[in-house]
């Protein structure tokens, strides 16, 4: 069972970021800014009363996911480009995670009819209960009708009140590793399907310089600057993603940066590895989070 305040939350972060995507199509525009998109998604969320659950990413190409624009970036969308815009809000802690694919001239636009597919596919097949081997394989096989590779390596995921990632995997690939693992009612997921094109090993590897983190540790450390960076990224993001971007009062400290590297250094803040496609192929994207409840699925975002 899902208690009613908890569904309400998770309802309400879904609205924020319904609105928020209204305007990314008329956002995402060659030669915008990446940052000015970002702090416009995540403005929009915080005007609709949610706070953003993880920095706004934007990966473009054969970046397939987790990265953002640090503050005094200069970047801007070029032209013959797949921009993924991932975006999540939360209520309360109870998260609406989401990511749409926007086409800037480029000639692989099937990738992103594709990766829609299979995510319309699975939302038309969702039942409380469902195998996730089910949902992995209507994924797999949409992808492949297209012609094109699903990335095995990036998956969807139970999400709970502060937590992004949790639980099991659903991977955009059938494994015989959760044949028996079902999403019951009473929990969330992020369903989200990546394609790449044939050519692309249909496979991501992390790099450093994605701009996004976590706090890992319970325990801030003893004194000096590096606890005070430590208890306000607590206090204002518990165990959610952030970046450096939002620390803007900090950030103005000369001796920041080397207190931050400091607490990634030694383990308080992990750092999300940047995923690419290992042949920097083209690789698209399409998610949603479902709530699972006793006799139906409702798709929040
Ligand atoms: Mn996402
Ligand atoms: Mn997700």
């Amino acid at each position: 069972m899902i208690e009613e305040e908890t569904l309400k939350s998770y309802l309400k972060a879904g609205e924020s970021v319904k609105k928020a995507k209204k305007w990314i199509e008329r956002l995402v525009k060659k030669d915008v800014k990446l940052k000015t998109i970002c702090e416009e998604v995540e403005s929009l969320i915080v005007r609709s009363g949610c706070k953003p659950a993880f920095p706004c990413n934007i990966c473009i190409n054969e970046i397939a996911a987790h990265y953002t624009p640090p503050a005094n970036s200069n970047r801007l969308i070029p032209d013959n480009s797949l921009v993924k815009i991932d975006l999540g809000a939360h209520s309360n802690g109870f998260i609406a995670d989401t990511a749409i694919t926007v086409n800037v001239s480029s000639e692989e636009d099937e990738l992103i009819t594709a990766v829609n597919e299979a995510l319309a596919n699975v939302e038309r097949e969702l039942e409380p209960n469902i195998r996730v081997s089910k949902i992995s394989s209507i994924i797999e096989r949409t992808i492949k009708y297209y012609g094109f590779k699903p990335i095995v390596n990036l998956a969807g995921h139970q999400l709970k009140q502060y937590k992004l990632h949790t639980g099991f995997i659903i991977p955009n690939v059938r494994s015989i590793r959760n044949m028996f693992t079902r999403l019951t009612p009473g929990n969330a997921y992020a369903i989200e399907p990546f394609a790449t094109t044939k050519k692309g090993k249909g496979e991501v590897i992390g790099r450093r310089g994605g701009n996004i983190y976590r706090l890992v540790s319970k325990r801030p450390p003893k004194m000096g600057f590096a606890r005070r960076i430590f208890l306000e990224i607590q206090r204002k993001y518990k165990t959610l993603p952030f970046t450096t971007r939002w620390l803007t009062d900090l950030r103005k400290k000369s001796h920041f940066q080397r207190a931050f590297n400091h607490l990634v250094e030694k383990g308080y803040i992990s750092e999300y590895p940047c995923m690419i496609e290992v042949n920097n192929q083209p690789v698209a994207q399409a998610e949603h989070t479902f709530v699972i409840l006793e006799k139906e699925v409702i798709t929040i975002t």
